[in-house]
């Protein structure tokens, strides 16, 4: 790769954000389709999205990726109900998720999307080779990952998204982005689920477990969001058992894949981004 005068900027911005493993992922498929441009990570303090966001159309930063703790931020600047941002918006799964974890500068127009819960769904089919159409998925926990696997999972046909968390109001919450088929559930059903994701931050520690993993049955796909440890105690005890597992890289590699898509209108290199994120 060599950046000149020419080169297209990507980012991500995150606090903390040193430990990105994106620069590797979206820095591998430039070089493997021979775009001119390069993604670097730029850490930006809480409180600092407007600025962050006014920087990036005064850059001309032509594609932006959005981690902790900014997603909620930058979906509340980037609503065009704000007047003050006119010209912005939302994709649809961002304005009813809430969150935005991919920006794409049109000219000027920062407009927000939300590629987890489609890079999600992508790792299941191609890395587990399970598709969610007819399946009864469970998801652990209802947070800004949970909630975006819920709508694509309902979006993907699911025919049940049961929430499970320990926050009551927040699984409600999760589970209507689900529609008719989205409902809060105990760990009893999890034996029922023919795919139990975790979306927890439960496990990252590498002892933690999000339930006893007796509750988990072989035939059963059990998947781990979590990118590090890229084996957690989730998936270790539920291959034990004769589960199925799949761990959080393939998502993490997927979603840039749709963003490097947004940004580009290219086809993404998703094998050359999977190995990236492996390698890191
Ligand atoms: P979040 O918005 O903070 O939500 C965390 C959720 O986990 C909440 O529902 C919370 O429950 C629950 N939770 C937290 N600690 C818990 C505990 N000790 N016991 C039981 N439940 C607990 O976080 P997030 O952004 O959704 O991220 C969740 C995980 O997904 C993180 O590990 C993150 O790294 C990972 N992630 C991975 C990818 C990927 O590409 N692979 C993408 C995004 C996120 P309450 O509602 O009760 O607080």
């Amino acid at each position: 790769m060599s950046v000149t005068g020419r080169t297209t900027l990507a980012a991500v911005i995150g606090d903390p954000i040193r430990h990105s493993r994106s620069p590797q992922i979206l820095n591998a498929a430039f070089a493997a389709t021979g775009l001119d441009w390069v993604y670097v990570a730029l850490e930006v303090a809480e409180g600092r999205v407007p600025a962050a966001l006014e920087g990036v159309r005064a850059l001309g930063i032509a594609g932006l990726s959005v981690t902790m703790p900014h997603k909620t931020a930058v979906a509340v600047h980037l609503d065009r109900h704000d007047p003050a941002y006119e010209g912005d918006d939302l994709s649809p799964e961002a304005r009813r998720l809430r969150a935005v974890n991919c920006v794409v500068n049109r000219d000027g127009a920062l407009i927000g999307h939300n590629t987890d819960g489609a890079g999600f769904v992508a790792s299941l089919r191609a890395d587990a080779g399970f598709d969610p159409a007819g399946a009864r998925c469970v998801v652990l926990g209802a947070g800004g990952a949970a909630r975006a696997l819920v709508l694509a999972l309902a979006g993907a046909g699911a025919d049940e998204v049961a929430v499970v968390n320990r926050t009551g109001s927040s699984a409600e919450a999760a589970a209507a982005l689900a529609g008719g088929r989205g409902r809060v559930a105990g760990l009893d059903q999890v034996a029922k689920g023919d795919l139990v994701v975790n979306a927890t931050p439960v496990g990252m520690d590498g002892t933690s477990l999000p339930l006893d993993p007796d509750l988990l049955r072989g035939g059963q796909l059990v998947a781990d969001i979590i990118v590090e440890p890229v084996v957690t105690p989730l998936l270790r005890e539920a291959e034990a058992r004769g589960a199925r597992t799949l761990g959080g890289l393939g998502m993490l590699a997927h979603q840039a894949a749709v963003a490097f898509e947004i940004w580009t209108g290219r086809t993404a290199p998703v094998e050359a981004m999977v190995a990236a994120a492996r390698q890191h």
